[in-house]
């Protein structure tokens, strides 16, 4: 079983479009997103319908949440706000009630499917201390969890002895006795010094992750959001992939 696994999109349709040509492309049996489709870039419509029509398994992500009305978006912060305003603006009924409908988790026989944290995903907690690692292990009930949210492609360990490990590598084994919350990073603004756009593959039968990354027209969708007037910290984040 190989499943191809993406996530924050964020309305950059020229990255999506690589990402899920290349997926197409893989022997793939099942593909799941982890959430926001939509908030930051210039194409939130054609990203929620052509990621419905890809994905077998879709959660919410807080600005897919916050761009359909279903939460505050006063904890957002500037740029992120007037993103999401216009992005209110520009969704049609049929793609708002499509994220409002996106569920917040789902624990499947194998695998747990969440945006931020599987503790308290209502929350939208990043991973960023020991403490909000060991308290997303702690609510698991599966070995493997994918998520997104902080636009870096992570995997976290948690062995036996309750010792966690942190590996950013390309690909990844997996070893039988550890569990594993591993984050696919974005397909539409990568947050890790690599703007290139990214993707992973989870192959359950190797027990391997493997992130991979692929070029995408950054200059195209910096160009959109221009014209659509979109803050220029958004516009120029995507070139450097901060
Ligand atoms: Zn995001």
């Amino acid at each position: 079983m190989r499943i191809g696994v993406f996530s924050d999109i964020h309305g950059n349709l020229e990255a999506l479009e690589i990402v899920l040509n290349a997926i197409q492309n893989e022997s793939i049996d099942q593909v799941i997103c982890t959430g926001d489709l939509v908030g930051y870039g210039p194409d939130p419509n054609p990203c929620v319908e052509r990621t419905l029509a890809f994905a077998d398994i879709i959660v919410a992500g807080n600005h897919d949440h916050g761009a359909a009305g279903v939460i505050d978006i006063e904890n957002f912060n500037k740029a992120a706000r007037h993103a999401i305003e216009w992005t209110q603006s520009e969704l049609t009924t049929e793609t708002k009630q499509a994220l409002i409908q996106l569920p917040m988790i789902m624990v499947g026989p194998d695998i747990t499917i969440v945006h931020a944290t599987p503790d308290e995903p209502e929350k939208w907690i990043y991973m960023a201390t020991y403490g909000d690692i060991y308290h997303s292990f702690d609510a698991l009930t599966t070995r493997l969890c994918l998520v997104g949210h902080s636009h870096t492609p992570t995997v976290f360990g948690l062995n036996n002895e309750n010792q966690i490990s942190i590996n950013q590598e390309k690909k990844v084994s997996l070893e039988e006795n550890i569990s594993y919350i591993i984050n696919v990073g974005s397909v539409g603004q990568p947050r890790d010094d690599d703007p290139r756009t990214c993707y992973g593959i989870l192959d359950l039968d190797k027990q391997e992750f493997e992130i991979k990354r692929l070029k995408y027209p950054i200059e195209k969708v910096q160009e959109k959001m221009k014209k659509k007037n979109l803050p220029s910290s958004l516009i120029e984040r995507l070139a450097i992939g901060k």
